[in-house]
């Protein structure tokens, strides 16, 4: 069987799975859109008109409304005749030897709704018409992706993943400077950390990204510290991945405990902790490394008062079904709000069996009207749908405050 035909299975797999789902009064229960995206295009009137959608953007002004975590993928076929370096995929994610990784991958490209032979424009062309739908002003925060380097700053293509080059981000970003701005992937124990983040800054780079298990970081260790130094000086924070990684594999996961980063902090660098570290366990380092919830040391750090203005939460992948069970405790604390910060995760949201807006709804965070309404606009937008869920849920009265959204001055700072 070759890949196209294992493809078509997959997606006939899909198929036949979503028309014997269960549904109830049209609302359907599971899978409630299926298994796979169908990619529509050009949001129906039903939707534009809905009012809920208006609802959504009530009192929001997207000219401050920066999406913080969208990921650029690709498998490196797009004609850059030699200009640049490509996106690289580990070819193990193509092997019938690592079925897990294979369907993962095959996840990602559909929810990216990419087309066969042209992946790396299909993904940016599907990113681009999905943006201009959204309020003029809205802007999603593109992410490289750097090599897993070993110890001694050498990078490790066999450990890699992916790769997504600074160059090759920065310049979408540059060719839709309405729609996109960018977030660069260094790692910190290369020898040219420091010059290269002088470069990305130059280019307009917005932020670093870290996936500290997946790249081989350890943000505890003292080999970042002149990178922290730097990114200090220039005022750019980090994004990096806490709690269990499920989306890439591989590395070391307790590269990912929250309290790693406190060296960042006590270097005086800002710190966005994707996800809230809302997935998994990790050793409290405070307290005879016991097993606790990630999330539970995430929470000290916010509470930390030193850190009151260096720690934030990033609310990316909080709608996901191995995520939601945090999204109450979150909302919980109305004191955090000023310090938390939306992100999307695309293309998660746009692959359909990660996110049930049903289980949202079971949860008392969801009600019923939304439900159609969200699951029919899923279909043709996952940025808006993304959007619409967060907007909408709340608990015990509390919603996620408008400045979750209006993150534009997080990354925007006005130098004096
Ligand atoms: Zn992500």
């Amino acid at each position: 069987m070759n890949r196209r035909q294992f493809n078509k299975r997959l997606v006939g797999g899909a198929a036949l799975l979503a028309t014997s789902s269960l549904s109830y009064a049209g609302v359907k229960l599971w899978p409630e859109a299926g298994l796979s995206n169908p990619c529509l295009t050009g949001l129906p009137d039903t939707l534009k008109n809905h009012p809920l959608m208006a609802q959504i953007w009530e009192g929001i002004d997207a000219q401050q409304v920066w999406d913080s975590h969208v990921h650029i993928v690709g498998v490196g076929d797009s004609d850059l005749a030699g200009k640049q370096e490509r996106v690289w995929f580990h070819p193990n994610m193509d092997s019938y030897w690592h079925p897990i990784l294979k369907i993962q991958k095959n996840f990602y490209m559909n929810g990216g709704c990419v087309a066969t032979g042209r992946v790396d424009d299909s993904y940016v062309e599907r990113l681009v018409q999905i943006s201009r739908e959204m309020p003029a002003g809205y802007k999603s925060m593109l992410f490289a992706f750097d090599w897993y380097h070993d110890e001694q700053g050498r990078p490790n293509k066999e450990h890699s993943i992916f790769h997504v080059p600074n160059q090759y981000v920065a310049d979408i970003a540059k060719q839709h400077p309405q729609h996109f701005e960018w977030v660069a992937s260094i790692h910190p124990y290369r020898q040219d950390c420091v010059d290269a983040l002088e470069k990305v800054y130059a280019l307009g780079a917005r932020a670093i990204k870290w996936l500290p298990s997946g790249m081989g970081i350890d943000p505890a260790s003292a080999s970042c510290d002149r990178f922290y130094q730097k990114l200090h000086d220039l005022d750019l924070p980090i994004i990096s991945h806490t709690g269990r990684e499920s989306a890439v594999q591989g590395g070391d996961q307790a590269h990912g405990n929250p309290l790693r980063m406190r060296r960042a902090l006590d270097n005086g660098v800002r710190v966005l902790l994707a996800h809230c570290a809302s997935d998994g366990h990790d050793e409290d380092l405070d307290n005879n490394n016991r097993s606790i919830k990630s999330f539970d040391l995430f929470s000290r750090l916010m509470d930390t008062p030193e850190y009151e203005k260096l720690v934030f939460g990033e609310i990316s992948a909080l709608t996901l079904i191995n995520h939601a069970w945090a999204i109450k405790p979150v909302l919980a604390r109305q004191d955090w709000q000023h310090r938390l910060i939306n992100g999307s995760d695309y293309p998660l949201p746009g692959i359909v069996p990660l996110i049930s807006t049903q289980t949202l709804a079971w949860r008392g965070l969801l009600k019923d009207e939304h439900l159609l309404f969200l699951q029919n606009l899923r279909h043709y937008n996952p940025l808006m749908f993304d959007f619409a869920t967060k907007r909408l849920m709340q608990y015990e009265g509390n919603t996620f405050n408008q400045s979750v959204f209006e993150t534009r001055s997080f990354f925007e700072k006005v130098k004096a």
